[in-house]
């Protein structure tokens, strides 16, 4: 990896897509923090195998993205235990609980969904800014980056989880945003745009996706991995993209495509 990210920090990174992105950094010889909410055995088991894959130290750390001060404070363990940042990937994020037509939409699901994967995400991506211009300023961590893993829901409308998408739409306008106000300090954002990745999150409607998958929806034809979507945030993270800011990473096997 060198030395350009040597302290990477994935916010729910104990499983799913976070922990494929964790471990395809730590194959890279980062540091990676493991910030985790409620499943701490997953999240001890993604540094255990974090460390077999390569990574310099592999912490888990617990915080909820969507509290605030607790987000706060895990930008300042992330700087205890490992020093410096070189890449935050705001990976944590929820689906509705139950998934109800539009006109259902619950205001407690809406505060739920929003709260996770968007307010909290924007206010600790703030500090983190706050803090890799510090770091800069004291001669560390030269060129750091932010990936936000937003989804192709940012774009699509499902009817059936509204607030999901208002939520990943946002996100990605937080990322041209934080690209926007970021590019002069030399610090790079990016947006990674995951498809249909299996996952916990999406075990409720897997037979249904495997239906549409079989009928045409993604034209690689097949369900995305954690491992596609951490091998494009490691591509990131390894400075392959260093004339770039504000991109869309698209990881849905085509599934954006628009074909006649
Ligand atoms: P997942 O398997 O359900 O895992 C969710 C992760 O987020 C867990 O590590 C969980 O931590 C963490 N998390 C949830 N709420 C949190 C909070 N308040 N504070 C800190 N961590 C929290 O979901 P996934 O499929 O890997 O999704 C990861 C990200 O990719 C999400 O942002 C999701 O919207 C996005 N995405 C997923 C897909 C897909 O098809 N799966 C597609 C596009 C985008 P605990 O284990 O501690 O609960």
């Amino acid at each position: 990896m060198g030395n350009e990210c040597a302290v990477a920090v994935v916010t729910g990174g104990g499983r799913g897509i976070g922990r494929g992105i964790a471990l395809e950094l730590a194959g890279l010889g980062a540091t990676v923090v493991v910030n985790y909410r409620s499943d701490e055995r997953a999240a001890d088991e993604t540094c255990r195998q974090a460390i077999q894959r390569g990574a310099a130290a592999a912490v888990a750390i617990r915080a909820d993205v969507a509290d605030l001060d607790e987000g706060r404070r895990l930008v300042a363990e992330s700087l205890a235990v490992a020093g410096r940042i070189d890449l935050w990937v705001n990976n944590a994020g929820v689906a509705p609980e139950t998934r109800l037509d539009l006109l259902e939409t619950t205001q407690a699901s809406w505060d739920r969904v929003l709260a996770i994967n968007l307010r909290g995400p924007f206010f600790l991506t703030q500090t983190v800014a706050r803090t890799m211009i510090e770091q800069q300023a004291a001669g560390i961590a030269k060129a750091p980056q932010i990936i936000f893993i937003t989804s192709v829901s940012s774009r699509y409308a499902s009817v059936n989880r509204g607030e999901y998408c208002v939520s990943k739409a946002g996100l990605s306008m937080v990322a041209q945003l934080f690209a926007a106000r970021l590019a002069g300090q030399g610090i790079r954002v990016h947006e990674v745009r995951p498809g249909l990745i299996e996952t916990d999150m999406t075990r409720p409607a897997r037979a249904a996706y495997e239906h549409r998958i079989r009928e045409g929806l993604v034209p690689l034809a097949r369900w995305g991995t954690p491992e596609d979507v951490g091998r494009a945030v490691a591509a990131i993270a390894s400075n392959s993209l260093v004339y770039s800011t504000g991109s869309v990473i698209d990881v849905d096997g085509g599934l954006g495509l628009r074909i006649l």
